[in-house]
């Protein structure tokens, strides 16, 4: 059994093909659960507990390198954390480890993006990073050095071009700084994708 499995901790769906294990004494479950470990640890490499955004992206790697991947959640896909995030896909530099960390981020889901299916409704719409006054707009060049300096790619938008970015702004801004190749996703059905990808990576593996 070489595909990888995404399962709700249950006896029954991890052996499907045998009837669901009665716990009528603790002896017994413990040899079920011997029993379950034992089989569990002979059909996989590596078993990952969560599958939400990050469970899944370690999964999918975990794949591509040829392991055959177990992946347990006591709930559904995505349940967790992952069902409540905003998908902004954006580099942040408030330190330098974040910002390479996400810049890398950022440029593997850019490598992503063809294979993604619609409904992770994957949209490079830019961030606007704004400013209220000039003091603000002190900011907004600080930003623009740092980003530059570090290879990604930034714009300064005065007043007129914040408000044309961004037509539902209140009027007024200083102005602001863009971040064209940041996006946004849907969290929950890209960490399905990628649990897709784990499945698909094993099943390519095998021909
Ligand atoms: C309001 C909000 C907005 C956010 N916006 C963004 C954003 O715009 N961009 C961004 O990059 N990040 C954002 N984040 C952060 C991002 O959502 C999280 O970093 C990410 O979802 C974490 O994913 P995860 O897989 O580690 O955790 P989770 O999605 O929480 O997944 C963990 C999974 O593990 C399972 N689990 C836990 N313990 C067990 C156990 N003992 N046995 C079995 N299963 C278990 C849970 O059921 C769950 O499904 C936001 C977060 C919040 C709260």
């Amino acid at each position: 059994m070489h595909a990888t499995r995404f399962v709700g901790v249950s006896d029954h769906e991890l052996f499907p093909n045998q009837s669901r294990i009665k716990h009528p004494s603790r002896r017994s479950r413990t040899k079920s659960d011997q029993a379950i470990t034992v089989a569990v640890s002979q059909s996989f490499d590596i078993i990952i507990v969560g599958a939400g955004i990050v469970g899944a992206a370690c999964a999918a790697e975990c794949a591509r390198a040829g392991l055959k991947v177990l992946v347990l959640d006591r709930g559904p896909v995505a349940g967790g954390t992952t069902a409540a995030g905003m998908g902004h896909i954006v580099v942040m530099d408030d330190s330098e480890a974040q910002f390479a960390l996400t810049a890398y981020s950022r440029t593997l889901w850019h490598q992503l993006v063809r294979d993604l299916p619609a409904d992770v409704e994957y949209d490079q719409c830019g961030t606007l990073w704004l400013a209220a006054d000039e003091e603000e707009m002190a900011e907004v060049h600080r930003k623009q050095r740092h980003y530059t300096e570090r290879g990604v790619r930034v714009e300064v938008l005065d007043e007129t071009g914040v408000e044309a970015a961004e037509p539902n702004l209140r009027p007024g801004m200083a102005g602001g700084l863009r971040v064209p190749d940041d996006a946004v996703l849907y969290p929950p059905c890209a960490a399905r994708f990628l649990l897709g990808q784990a499945k698909h990576y094993e099943k390519s593996a095998l021909r």
